[in-house]
């Protein structure tokens, strides 16, 4: 996250070509992304810096925190096994793929809406859509153009990220599951370079990732031919 204030700043001094600024926030998103789930296992909330409690991306001001987010993503894992709209991710991996894409687009918003529906708005909540939209205004006042770069990008940036992480890795010819990802040669070894392996793993390896969702990122490849997934009774009998 850092890495993207630090390029849409330059960028709004006039330091950093505006061009030069979307390659930087898409690998810094994408990598941050990957970093985030990975604490988002092992982490709670009270033991997370407070800028990524807050999840300020500068992309909507009606986004959810970490605490939410977390509550989601451990939902998610709770509920795959029984492939039902129970995954509160459902609304962005179900059907053909442009639905997915759009819902994924549109995934910020659509899961603070369903949060709200079910639990209402927290005066946390609230505080925190209320900086992030003030913080937003003051980056359009200062230079709207350069801004409105960022915004797209970022947004098409979360929007495939969210679309890959969860219809690609989970819906497979009308068929509800947990999938590995098998990408052509070229932009898997891109990705390997971008990712690096190990949070490479936690997107290619998803599979291995909801079997033994405790393990490490860079433990993944080749995990279940050792540990094959347990069966949801001996998941119960652990
Ligand atoms: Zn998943
Ligand atoms: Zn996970």
């Amino acid at each position: 996250m850092t890495a993207i204030y630090a390029a849409v700043g330059t960028a709004m001094a006039g330091l950093l070509p505006v061009v030069a600024m979307i390659p930087i926030v898409v690998v810094a998103y994408v990598r941050g992304a990957l970093l985030t789930h990975e604490l988002m296992h092992v982490r709670r909330p009270e033991r997370v810096t407070w800028i990524l409690r807050m999840m300020m991306l500068f992309d909507t001001p009606l986004g959810l925190g970490y605490r939410e987010h977390q509550n989601i993503h451990l939902r998610h894992h709770q509920r795959t096994a029984t492939a039902t709209a129970a995954d509160p991710e459902f609304f962005q991996i179900e059907g053909g793929s442009l639905r997915a894409f759009l819902a994924a687009i549109a995934g910020s918003e659509i899961a603070a809406m369903q949060w709200v529906a079910a639990r209402g708005i927290s005066p946390s909540l609230r505080r925190e859509a209320t900086v992030r939209a003030l913080c937003m205004l003051g980056l359009v006042a200062i230079a709207p153009a350069i801004f409105f770069v960022y915004w797209v990008t970022i947004r098409l940036t979360i929007g495939v990220s969210n679309f890959m992480f969860h219809h690609v890795l989970h819906y497979r010819r009308g068929e509800y599951g947990t999938f590995p990802l098998r990408l052509p040669r070229p932009l898997d070894a891109m990705l390997r370079v971008v990712l690096g392996p190990s949070l490479r793993a936690v997107l290619c390896e998803h599979d291995a990732h909801h079997a033994w969702s405790q393990v490490k990122a860079e433990r993944l490849r080749g995990l279940l031919r050792s540990f094959p997934a347990p069966t949801p009774r001996s998941k119960v009998q652990r």
